[in-house]
């Protein structure tokens, strides 16, 4: 079986930006992702805040670029899903569902998964009034009305984003301080069409196929209402932007997570385990963006080569 010097998992910011530089270094390099390419970020309509990327860049369009440019230094790509790894020794395999690879480093660039309510009803309304990506679904709810759950800057940017749509966003977060960046909080102030509900979570979802009523509960003291569709709309939707959790369970006993499941490196990316490094979201860090996961992609591919010069100058004395 072919051993490729690096194998990168996913193929986010940091997994694209792992493989630009490890192209460049000429590391015979594959990157496997299960999805689409971009991860998060292709739910993203605008960012404004990865040098750049002004006047207006997407993720999606941000990604292609970033693609284009991996395939430029010769990286290659798969579309699978990885399984089981094992990660001890100088070959380590990746098993996916269609095929298993061998390479002598990895990058875990996995990223994390949109975190649900868990209120009751939830599972019946997933992609039928209950969404996690504003940029995929926002039109479906033209000229209705939105609710947004959450207070970070996803919710927020997404909701200034729905107003393009919707007839009227709701923001409906358990606190009254907002998580936010300041200025994405002065936008969503601004916006005649947004309103907020602070300390309320969203205890039930109902309907019968369409979303149509919900009970919202006040976690002060207690108090619940029911809000119900407007007649002549029959339905409303829920977008929720509650944070994530990285994709790390297949990790588990190998690698050094934390509480919450995100893989421990020290500055250099390393986990661990030698050979093996982790970059962008999945790991554990103060800031997750674009820029830090590029970032990360970067510092990761250059230790992989670093670590691979090591290996190779031990095997020759
Ligand atoms: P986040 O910053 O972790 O915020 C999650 C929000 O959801 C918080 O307001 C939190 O409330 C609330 N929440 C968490 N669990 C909840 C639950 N079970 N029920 C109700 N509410 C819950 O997540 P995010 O907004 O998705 O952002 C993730 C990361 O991406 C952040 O680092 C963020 O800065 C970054 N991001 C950046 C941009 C940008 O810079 N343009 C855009 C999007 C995302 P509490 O505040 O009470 O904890």
């Amino acid at each position: 079986m072919k051993i490729y010097d690096l194998i990168i998992i996913g193929a986010g910011p940091a997994g694209l930006s792992a493989g630009i530089y490890a192209g460049r270094a000429l590391l015979d390099t594959l990157i496997i992702e299960q999805a689409l390419p971009g991860g998060q970020i292709l739910q993203t309509a605008e960012i404004e805040n990865y040098p750049g990327s002004e006047p207006v860049e997407s993720g999606a369009t941000l990604i292609d670029r970033m693609e284009a440019q991996a395939e430029k230094f010769g990286v290659a790509k798969v579309s699978d899903t990885v399984k089981a790894v094992s990660l001890e020794g100088k070959i380590k395999t990746i098993t996916c569902e269609k095929e298993s690879y061998q390479t002598r480093t990895v990058i875990i660039a996995g990223g994390s998964t949109s975190k649900a309510i868990g209120c009751k009803g939830e599972e019946n309304f997933i992609g039928r009034g209950i969404s996690h990506c504003g940029t995929c679904d926002a039109p479906f709810f033209k000229d209705l009305e939105v609710f947004v759950v959450g207070g970070g800057d996803a919710a927020l940017e997404e909701a200034i984003y729905l107003t393009k749509f919707a007839k009227k966003v709701t923001i409906v977060h358990r606190r009254r301080v907002l998580r936010a960046a300041k200025s994405i909080q002065v936008k969503a102030f601004k916006n005649d069409k947004i309103q907020f509900l602070f300390h309320t979570v969203i205890k039930e979802v109902k309907g019968d196929g369409l979303l149509e009523s919900m009970i919202l509960a006040n976690v002060k003291d207690g108090s619940e209402i029911e809000i119900k569709a407007d007649l002549s709309d029959g339905t409303f939707g829920i977008f929720v932007f509650i944070g994530y959790s990285p994709a790390t369970e297949i990790y588990r006993g190998k690698l050094n997570l934390t509480e919450k499941g995100y893989i421990i490196t020290d500055a250099d990316m390393k986990t661990n385990i030698e050979g093996v490094f982790a970059a962008g979201d999945i790991r554990e860090k103060s800031l997750r963006q674009v820029i830090t996961a590029a970032s990360d992609g970067a510092i990761a591919a250059v230790q992989a080569g670093k670590y691979l010069d090591e290996l190779e100058e031990a095997d020759q004395q």
